[in-house]
């Protein structure tokens, strides 16, 4: 087996199953992939090495990002709260319109865009930044096992929490090991149509929604999405179905969310789901019972926003990632009418003290929102010896404050944050840098819980444009020296 580099150091792997003739099965998704020796699972990131299954991502990610908790489709736990994403290397599913395929299809990836952690760097990365929850997300953590549940059993002895955010093709004894670490499951449900799942994800229906039956009568906090792909699944008999699911075997009062699709991977043939059917999707699930129904995705719309089940007051007002709570009281009950709103709230968490002018000597670049862009990775990275302290702050909205956020940088640290536009009328993000040895750039975001791996590049700042991801699929890149990859077997 050659191996490209992130693959380096296999480790060994859980939920195995050692067959005859060395041959290994794979009991960590429902695929239960039988390998030969020196092949790979369908996911890619687990193989058979010497007749022992072993896994080939434990501890490669894209690079950390503090995000909030808004980017996984959580509404209804710490609403604000900034979170540190981890993301991976695979993925169990192969949906044609992946908005993450440069990371989730191993072929594809990069090793300028793997990084190394170890468990206790996680935890360490969260904590001296003041995060307190870790959302294992983006391609799919379902295909990083060992090292998730390892990271979050020591993130919960900080105190932290985990949230998981995924497709959840997943198997049962796998979400068995994940119950005792995980708090939060964000859920993404395709569709309700096995046709729909086979065809489009190479997965099938029944795991998932088994799986989130599970943990949901585990007792964790469950939300679940689903992506309204133009013309395929943005109707409303996807609405209906979704609905039926959820208030018949979780509750009616789990939050649902309808994500706008842009076309991505296999599918750029395609266009962004019109803001006309997701309404209509939402008004189905409403008229169902539904209590909390929510659109992602959009901007300047109402159904980002949490009004009370009672009385109607607006509790929770969302713009892009950020939110804010203006109804409801530190007990999670309405301010108006007491009512509970079921949601979990975090307590208040120390915010940096801002400042009002730069030190001597600080550069300052700007980014302003464009077309759908309306939301940036800043990756930073500090090159000297010495601590060093970087500022940014939003600018063009008169009613926002102009002051300076400060965001520490150890020796060596290198440090990547979502800037997220925050009201209607600002205009951009800045970002001050001390010209000693720190260094900035830019990743432009198209739509939430998506890992950008491409550079904005000079002189494409600033343009008004609604750009789409120009990705061309192209052969693999030079990182994925795959060798006779084994078709999955599914038992
Ligand atoms: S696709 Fe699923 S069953 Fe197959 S090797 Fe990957 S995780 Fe295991």
């Amino acid at each position: 087996m050659i191996l490209a580099q992130w693959q380096e150091n296999p480790r060994p792997a859980k939920l195995s199953e050692e067959l005859e003739n060395g041959i290994v099965r794979c009991h960590l998704s429902p695929r239960n992939c039988k390998i030969r020796p020196g092949k790979y699972g369908f996911c890619m990131v687990r193989a058979n090495q010497n007749g022992k299954l072993v896994t080939l991502n434990y501890g490669r990610s894209v690079h950390a990002t503090e995000e909030t908790i808004e980017t996984e489709a959580v509404f209804h736990y710490a609403p604000g709260e900034p979170i540190l994403s981890m993301g991976n290397i695979g993925c169990m599913l192969n949906c044609d319109y992946c908005h993450n395929w440069k990371t989730s299809q191993a072929r594809f990836v990069a090793d300028g865009d793997v990084w190394n952690y170890t468990p206790e760097q996680v935890v360490e990365i969260a904590k001296s930044h003041g995060i307190r929850v870790i959302s294992w997300t983006y391609n799919d953590p379902v295909v990083w096992h060992e090292f998730v549940t390892e990271t979050a059993a020591l993130a919960r002895q900080e105190g932290m929490i985990n949230l998981f955010k995924s497709a959840f093709f997943i198997s049962p004894e796998a979400i068995e090991e994940l119950l005792p670490v995980i708090d939060i499951f964000s859920i993404s449900v395709k569709s309700m149509d096995p046709k729909y799942y086979r065809r489009l994800t190479k997965g099938w229906i029944e795991p998932v929604l088994e799986g989130t039956k599970q943990v949901y009568a585990a007792g964790k906090h469950v939300e679940v999405s689903t992506l309204m792909v133009t013309d395929l699944s943005d109707n409303d008999d996807t609405a209906r179905a979704i609905s039926t699911f959820v208030g018949e075997q979780l509750d009616a009062t789990v939050p649902v969310h309808f994500v706008r699709f842009h076309p991505d991977y296999k599918m750029t043939d395609s266009r962004r789901t019109p803001i006309d059917r997701l309404e209509s999707a939402r008004a189905t699930a409403l008229d169902m019972g539904i209590r909390n129904v929510y659109l992602g995705n959009v901007y300047d719309n109402d159904a980002t926003n949490t009004t009370c089940w009672n009385c109607g007051i607006l509790q929770v007002t969302r713009y892009g990632l950020n939110a804010r709570l203006v109804g409801v009281n530190s007990t999670a009950e309405c301010t108006s009418c007491g009512a509970p709103t079921g949601m979990k709230l975090l307590p208040p968490a120390p915010r940096p003290t801002t400042v009002d002018s730069l030190p001597d000597q600080y550069q300052v670049a700007d980014f302003t929102w464009h077309g759908d862009i309306r939301s940036l990775h800043i990756q930073l990275l500090n090159e000297g010896t010495e601590s060093q302290v970087v500022y940014q702050r939003r600018f063009g909205d008169p009613a926002a404050g102009t002051a300076w956020t400060p965001l520490p940088l150890a020796p060596g640290e290198s440090y990547r944050f979502a800037a997220a536009k925050a009201t209607p009328d600002e205009h951009g993000v800045q970002v001050a840098i001390s010209p000693e040895g720190v260094k900035c750039s830019l990743h432009e975001v198209f739509d939430r819980a998506h890992f950008p791996t491409v550079e904005v590049a000079t002189g494409a700042l600033n343009e008004d444009v609604t750009p789409f991801p120009s990705y061309a699929v192209t052969a693999p890149n030079r990182g994925a020296t795959f060798l006779d990859i084994t078709e999955a077997s599914p038992s």
